[in-house]
């Protein structure tokens, strides 16, 4: 601005210098001819009478002396005039040029305004509007429809985006941003709005929403868009997201109370498994406050020796005889009782507590197995890793010290990793799970048929053992589609030299179609539930 300022002034100051030189020099000639009219009305009859005698001469030279005179004064007049007209043209150009001047800085000021405009109110990265303009869309909206209106506030962030972030870096994280704000840009149209608040931190709001009934599947068809695979430095990703829906008027009027009744459905979307909608609803407020009451305690329960391990018999259905035993966490809870492993497993991982229940559970289960080998029983034992441990750099070497300390052969170990956390990065996985391999560890790919990827990759990844998740089994009924993807499951795992184990095998039925179509292994209800430790010496006299 102070740069459009300065030029100006100093044609206004041109200008004026301008004009007084002109009115100098106008003042020169006027005297000038003053002086010299007066000299000349004064002397040159004079010369004329001195000069000439003869009345006709005289008579002559006076008309000359007259025309030269007139002359003179028209000279002298279309000089001032002369000046005083280019003056007035230098003013005009002035003028315009200043006109000009001052035109490009109004554009300047105007780009400036509008760049100003779009770092207060967009985000940098997307181009998408940011909170403080959806801040200000909603509130107005608000205000002007108190009575009328219908928003539906959809708070959405990429699943594991941390990992992302953390294995390949903050500029590719950044480019999967882009390219999943870049895919739902070409969907939503006005009056509708897409926002970054941030980070992985999405929200969509819509205005002409209808009913609840034919808004959910409609929020879910954009999230079928961006739920997919993305190449990310030339790895795949399968990308997830977890969404929480807040409704205008219902879960709140303003920006900040629709905020955070979106925000606590998204934990709860989190906390049941990620990957999926959440609709608000009042008791979320309090199951929320509940879980960070349980985040809390949660660091007591090693120091107050609350937690413990059952084991569930793993059986060879080729002889029904025990295998092995999954390791399965349990919480007793001074005040609550027993909490469920997944209610609280999810929630460690999030505080990064994670680590010391793995370590709890790897030691125990390890002295477990000891006392057990004391006794002459030979089977192997199952411990399971949740998929931040697995990604996390220190996860090797903490494993390495916990072998060292328990003094475990890592032979007689499986270690249990579930196929989501796999997928989310294969490179990545594929190089932990060779070093795992490398100490002598069995792994097994848990929860197998709840991914979503294709089954190529099984070969790609250095693994033991699938363990076809109870879902998959309690579906199962024969001509059934699920049925013959089973049996292509179980056979191509045998192709690929790996070993099979069906979960959640609950009644007679399944145990003989499992027997059928040659699953190796099984575990289930049917068989026994998960144990404490002393009963499963019993157990295995009763087979
Ligand atoms: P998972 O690894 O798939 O473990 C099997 C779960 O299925 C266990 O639930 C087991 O009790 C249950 N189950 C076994 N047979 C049947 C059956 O026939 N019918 C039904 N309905 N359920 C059956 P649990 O113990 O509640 O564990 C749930 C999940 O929590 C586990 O699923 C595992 O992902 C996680 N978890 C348990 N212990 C640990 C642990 O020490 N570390 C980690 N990271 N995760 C653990
Ligand atoms: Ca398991
Ligand atoms: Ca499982």
């Amino acid at each position: 601005m102070e740069n459009n300022k300065e030029p100006r002034m100093i044609n206004h100051k041109s200008t004026s210098f301008k004009k007084m030189n002109s009115i100098r020099t106008s003042t020169k000639i006027i005297g000038f001819y003053l002086v010299f009219g007066f000299a000349w009305i004064l002397l040159s009859d004079q010369i004329i009478l001195r000069l000439f005698t003869d009345q006709d001469t005289l008579n002559y030279v006076q008309s000359v002396k007259g025309i030269f005179y007139v002359l003179f004064t028209a000279l002298v007049f279309y000089g001032i005039i002369q000046k005083q007209l280019s003056l007035y043209v230098l003013t005009i150009l002035d003028l315009k040029n200043a006109y000009e001047e001052l035109d490009l800085g109004h554009r300047k000021s105007v780009d400036l305004e509008n760049k100003l405009f779009n770092l207060a109110y967009y985000d940098d990265l997307t181009g998408l509007p940011n909170k403080i303009l959806l801040e200000q869309t909603i509130n107005q909206y608000a205000s002007e429809h108190a009575n009328d209106g219908v928003i539906g506030f959809v708070y959405f962030d990429i699943d594991e985006f941390r990992n992302i972030n953390e294995v390949k870096g903050h500029s590719v994280g950044d480019q999967l941003i882009k390219e999943v704000a870049d895919s739902l840009k070409e969907a939503i149209k006005p009056p509708n709005m897409l926002a970054r608040l941030g980070g992985d931190e999405f929200i969509l709001a819509f205005f002409d929403m209808d009913d609840i009934e034919t808004f959910v599947p409609l929020v879910e068809s954009y999230f079928e868009m961006i739920r997919k695979t993305y190449i990310l430095d030339e790895d795949d990703f399968f990308i997830t997201f977890s969404a929480g829906v807040a409704l205008y008027p219902d879960h709140g009027t303003d920006y900040i109370t629709l905020m955070r009744h979106a925000d606590a459905a998204v934990s709860i979307a989190k906390s049941k498994g990620k990957d999926q909608i959440v609709i608000f609803d009042e008791e979320m407020v309090s199951m929320i406050k509940q879980q960070t009451e349980i985040l809390n305690q949660l660091r007591q329960a090693i120091p107050n020796n609350e937690f413990s391990l059952h084991y569930q018999p793993i059986i060879n259905l080729a002889d029904d005889k025990l295998s092995g035993v999954e390791a399965l966490i349990r919480w007793h809870h001074p005040v609550k009782g027993f909490i469920p492993p997944l209610e609280f497993i999810s929630l460690s991982e999030k505080n990064g507590y994670i680590k010391e229940i793995t370590e709890w559970v790897f030691k125990e289960a390890a002295s477990q197995y000891d006392a057990w080998n004391m006794k002459g029983k030979r089977f192997k034992i199952s411990i399971n890793i949740s998929a931040i441990m697995l990604m996390n750099d220190s996860f090797i070497p903490n494993l390495n010290k916990w072998v060292f300390e328990s003094k475990i052969d890592c032979s007689k170990v499986t270690l249990e990793i579930t196929e989501t956390a796999i997928i989310s990065d294969i490179e990545k996985s594929i190089h932990v799970l060779k070093q795992i391999k490398k100490m002598g560890f069995n792994i097994a790919l848990d929860d197998f048929g709840t991914g979503y990827s294709s089954l190529t990759y099984l070969q790609k990844l250095p693994i033991d053992i699938i363990k076809i998740d109870r879902t998959f089994i309690s579906n199962i009924h024969p001509d059934t589609e699920e049925f013959h993807v089973l049996k292509y499951m179980i056979d191509l795992a045998h192709h690929l030299k790996l070993v099979v184990v069906a979960e959640g095998i609950e009644n007679l039925e399944q145990y003989n179609m499992m027997k059928k179509y040659y699953v190796d292994f099984a575990q289930g209800y049917y068989f026994c539930k998960p144990m404490p430790q002393n009963r499963v010496l019993e157990y295995i006299k009763s087979l």
